[in-house]
């Protein structure tokens, strides 16, 4: 029986493989052959399956999963979350930003009765002051809008048992926000203060693109407030325009002149601008909606090596299979 899996989705992390296989394989060690170390190369373009596989010679406890192709770190995460077999799961980045060493804290803790023992950073190293103060104010704005309580500052660096995993693995949807769904989920969740070292190697493989996605996706995964501030805005608008028409009545009655271009133009652009941000915030919905009801398989695997035959007919993110394994 497996008690222990530790996923790591790997993206372009050639340099990292290696320093993070030898932490990790230290930090199982007192679960020896009752762990597994599942390691997700997400598409990646450099070296990394090939330093996956030499680790895994090295150390049996290591496997290795290999997507088709670039899905991105959620999904990636995901992919390695249905495979892992263990009764409980332990979760962090590549770059050993997140240190394994609190494994046996997190441990400790959940033998105390606890489903979800999130990691909550107490500082960040090494990150950019952009990425810190755009973090910060993330999780805050989330917070505010979403309906469910989703820990400030906490990344998906965590350990969970087999019952939470269970059901975020039973939840469909293919805008995966895995720290939300956790949130969601409910069960006993505590947090175990770590500081958050600096990347290892490499560079992060979150441009700003990729974190506004992240933002968005979390946003409207876990909020519809956007749509009601769309419809509060064209309460706004609405007043404008009463103010408005009650101004242009009364310059109508006083001067018979037909000025005001000034005003038309600022009605105009005022009126456009809203129009266009609620048909922005309807569409991102609509956009979600429509990538939805696709239901496409969120990944395909292209190698596992715990099950070489797979491939032929694995078929992840079908929500028929999810949540079984
Ligand atoms: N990652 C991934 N697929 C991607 C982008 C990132 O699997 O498309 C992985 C990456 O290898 C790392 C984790 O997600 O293990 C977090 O990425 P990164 O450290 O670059 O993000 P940051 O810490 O800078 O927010
Ligand atoms: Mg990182």
């Amino acid at each position: 029986m497996v008690e222990l899996s530790v996923v790591v989705p790997c993206y372009n992390e050639e340099e990292s493989v290696p320093m993070l296989v030898a932490r990790l394989v230290e930090a199982v060690a007192p679960w020896q052959d009752r762990a597994e170390i599942v390691l997700v190369d997400d598409g990646s373009s450099d070296a990394t399956w090939a330093a996956i596989t030499a680790a895994l010679h090295e150390h049996p406890v290591v496997r290795g999963l290999r997507l088709s192709g670039n899905r991105g770190h959620q999904v990636a995460l995901t992919a390695g979350l249905e495979a892992a077999r263990g009764a409980r799961i332990f979760m962090l980045d590549a770059d050993l930003q997140d240190p394994p060493e609190v494994l046996p804290d997190m441990m400790a803790m959940m033998d105390q009765g606890y489903d979800v023992v999130y990691g909550r950073r107490a500082k960040r190293q090494g990150e950019t002051l952009f990425k810190k103060a755009t973090a910060h104010l993330f999780y805050r704005v989330l917070n505010h809008l979403s309906d469910v309580e989703i820990p400030n500052d906490t990344g998906d660096f965590r350990l969970v048992s087999r019952r939470a995993l269970d059901a975020v693995l039973s939840m469909p949807e293919r805008a995966r926000f895995i720290r939300g769904m956790f949130a969601w989920a409910g069960f006993n969740q505590i947090a175990l203060e770590y500081v958050r070292d600096p990347r290892v190697a490499g560079e992060t493989k979150y441009p700003f693109k990729a974190m506004l996605r992240f933002a968005t996706d979390a946003l409207t995964g876990f909020s519809i407030k956007p749509l009601r501030f769309a419809t509060r805005l064209s309460f706004l608008s609405l007043f404008v325009t009463v103010l408005m028409g009650v101004y242009v009545f009364g310059s109508l009655l006083m001067y018979q002149t037909a000025p005001g271009w000034a005003s038309l133009v600022l009605a105009i652009s005022f009126f456009s601008g809203i129009q266009l941000l609620t048909l922005g915030i309807l569409g991102e919905y609509v956009g979600r909606l429509y990538v939805e009801t696709k239901r496409r398989p969120m990944y395909f695997l292209a190698e596992d090596t715990a099950n070489p035959q797979s491939h032929e007919l694995a078929l992840g993110g079908d929500p028929a299979q999810v949540g079984q394994s």
